[in-house]
C-alpha cells in the first residue's frame, strides 16, 4: 500500500477493515497451548515463554498425568517435575517457578487460579503477558493484549505501532482495539502470522491485508535493498512457533 498520508478518518477506517478482515479469515482462531482448566492454562503459559507451544503440549500431556492440580503438583518433588519438564529450555528455573507458584496457589487461593492480575503478577514465574493470556483464556477477561513475537512483527507491519518494545505495542494496540476483540485480536495475529506474514518471507503477494498494509513493500523487500534483518522484530518476549 502507497504510504501516502491517511486522514484520522480514513486510518480509522483501514484499521477497522483489518480487524474485519482478520476475524473473517480466522474465525476459530484460539489459544495453541492445550488446557483444561485455569490451572493447566497457568502452567502451559509458564512453560511457553521462549519455547514454541507444541513442545509444551508434548510436556504438559505427562506433567498433567502426575501434576493435573496445583495440589498435586505441590506435592510432587522437584526432581520429579524438572524431569518431566527437561526437553524444555529454561527448565531449571521453570522447576522452581512451577513449584513455588503451586506453594503459593495453595497457600493464598485454595489451589485455584486468581482472575486478578496483580495476584497472578505474585506468582513466581509470571509476567504481564502470561497473566494476559491466563485471564483472557481461561476466565474471558480481557486485561490486556498479548503481545508475543507475531503480534509485535505484525503490529509493525500493519502500521499500529512503530515500537519494538511489547510493553508499548500493547498499549498502542489498547488504545483503539475495542476491548470486545483484545483477546481474539491476538490468536488471530499469531495464526496470520504463521500462515502468511513469517518474519523472514511474508506472502504479501498472497496476503488478505495486501491492499491496506502499510508494511507490504518493506516487508517483501530482499534483505539486501533494506540492510536490515527482519528478524530484528522480533518482540523476543514471546512463543517461538
Ligand atoms: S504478509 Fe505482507 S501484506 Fe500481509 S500483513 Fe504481512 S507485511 Fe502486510
Amino acid at each position: 500500500m502507497a504510504q501516502a498520508k491517511r486522514s484520522k478518518a480514513e486510518e480509522t477506517a483501514r484499521r477497522t477493515e483489518v480487524l474485519r478482515r482478520l476475524s473473517a479469515t480466522y474465525p476459530n482462531a484460539h489459544c495453541a497451548l492445550e488446557h483444561k482448566n485455569p490451572f493447566e492454562l497457568l502452567v502451559a503459559t509458564v512453560l511457553s515463554a521462549q519455547c514454541t507451544d507444541a513442545r509444551v503440549n508434548i510436556v504438559t500431556r505427562e506433567l498433567f498425568k502426575e501434576a493435573p492440580t496445583a495440589a498435586a503438583l505441590n506435592a510432587l518433588p522437584e526432581d520429579r517435575v524438572r524431569t518431566l519438564i527437561r526437553s524444555i529450555n529454561f527448565f531449571n528455573n521453570k522447576t522452581k517457578s512451577l513449584k513455588g507458584l503451586a506453594r503459593i496457589l495453595m497457600e493464598r487461593w485454595g489451589g485455584e487460579v486468581p482472575k486478578d492480575m496483580d495476584a497472578l503478577l505474585a506468582l513466581p514465574g509470571v509476567a504481564r503477558k502470561t497473566a494476559n493470556v491466563v485471564l483472557g483464556n481461561a476466565f474471558n477477561i480481557a486485561s490486556g493484549i498479548v503481545v508475543d513475537t507475531h503480534v509485535g512483527r505484525l503490529s509493525r507491519r500493519l502500521g499500529f505501532t512503530k515500537s519494538e518494545d511489547p510493553a508499548k505495542v500493547e498499549a498502542d494496540l489498547v488504545a483503539w482495539v475495542p476491548k470486545d476483540r483484545w483477546v481474539s485480536l491476538s490468536h488471530e495475529l499469531i495464526d496470520h502470522g504463521r500462515a502468511v506474514c513469517s518474519a523472514l518471507r511474508p506472502k504479501c503477494a498472497e496476503c488478505t491485508f495486501a491492499d491496506i498494509c502499510p508494511g507490504a513493500a518493506a516487508a517483501s523487500a530482499p534483505l539486501k535493498k533494506t540492510g536490515k534483518s527482519p528478524s530484528k522484530s522480533r518482540s523476543g518476549l514471546g512463543k517461538k512457533r
